[in-house]
């Protein structure tokens, strides 16, 4: 479906989210741009349904993708500049993922602020997903469907610059192969150090190799420059953190330019989290490569790695 405004789009959200599979909260997005628009649910991503049930966390993350996150993981489009109209107010973790596919404008029904879900948990929203949404310079705004009515929840000021402390490397390569990935990995150990780091071979739209390197960072906007946002970071520890992490970097940032990874071309240097796991399940990931099987944020991490490559649905080499 293609929007060129946002009513209809949160329209096209609100008719699917009856359908959520989820019991209790159920929430659907639509993100659009130029040409093209996709409407998606939370949900379990089909493997993950079928073998673990509604009922068994992964790791310590929930099986479930937010219906934001899926409506990036599955755009056929690159998300660059484009928008996301959502059901209900959006988590942290969404809106580090938003900021990292480049989407600019949020638009939010007006009804998703009355539900009990949101009044139990609109801390997060206030605090760290606007100061996200804040920092990254995206626009966001309550709307109401029926008399197509919009008022600005944050606009940034015009022209506002975001300051990007290291950005995904690229670099064009002639074909894919072993030898060639595996160099790229050295290199990324060489540059990165004892940072975390993911590679990945894509296709860009006009089927040419590329070869991608991001490390973890600061959330879009953030640095470890400024000592307010150093403050920041470290307030932020808990379920909630300011750092995106490599994998889920890299998996945004594939979206944002509309890039698809190479099958069996997907590196990390240590294990994922729970949630970037969930998340490469969802984005139909099935291979790969960890530069230490051993080394892991937390000890939830490993557990979400046993219970995927015994359920067959993630291999970890
Ligand atoms: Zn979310």
């Amino acid at each position: 479906m293609i929007f060129d405004e946002p009513f209809s789009a949160m329209q096209a959200a609100v008719d699917i989210v009856g359908t959520s599979p989820h019991p209790a909260n159920k929430v659907a997005a639509t993100v659009f741009g130029l040409g093209y628009g996709l409407s998606h649910t939370n949900y379990w991503p089909i493997p993950i349904f079928e073998k673990f049930g509604m009922n068994t966390d992964i790791g310590n993350s929930s099986g479930t993708v937010h219906a934001e996150t899926a409506c990036i993981l599955k755009a056929a489009h690159a998300t660059e500049g484009g928008s996301l109209c959502v059901t209900d107010p959006f988590c942290p973790n969404c809106a580090k993922n938003i900021a990292e596919a480049g989407i600019k404008k949020i638009y939010i029904d007006h009804k998703g602020f009355d539900k009990d879900f949101f009044k139990r948990r609109s801390g997060h929203f206030e605090t760290m997903s606007m100061q996200i949404c804040e920092k990254a310079g995206i626009a966001v705004y309550e709307l109401w469907r029926k008399d197509e009515r919009l008022v600005p929840i944050f606009e940034p000021p015009a022209n506002y610059f975001v300051s990007e402390d290291s950005p995904v490397y690229r670099e064009p390569i002639e074909d894919a192969s072993e030898g060639v990935f595996n160099d790229v990995i050295a290199q990324g150990f060489k540059i990165h150090n004892k940072r975390k780091f993911s590679v990945v071979f894509a296709k860009d739209g006009k089927g040419k190799c590329i070869a991608l390197t991001a490390r973890g960072h600061a959330v879009t906007g953030f640095t470890t420059e400024d000592p307010d946002d150093i403050k920041a970071l470290e307030q932020h520890e808990h379920k909630y953190n300011l750092f995106q992490e490599p994998v889920n970097r890299m998996l945004m940032y594939l979206a944002r330019h509309g890039m698809k990874p190479m099958e069996g071309y997907f590196f990390s240097s240590a294990v994922p989290t729970s949630r970037e796991q969930v998340n490469l399940a969802g984005a139909g990931i099935k291979r790969i490569t960890v530069g230490d099987l051993t080394k892991a944020r937390d000890a939830d991490s490993l557990t979400a790695m046993k219970q995927l490559s015994e359920a067959g649905i993630i291999s970890y080499t």
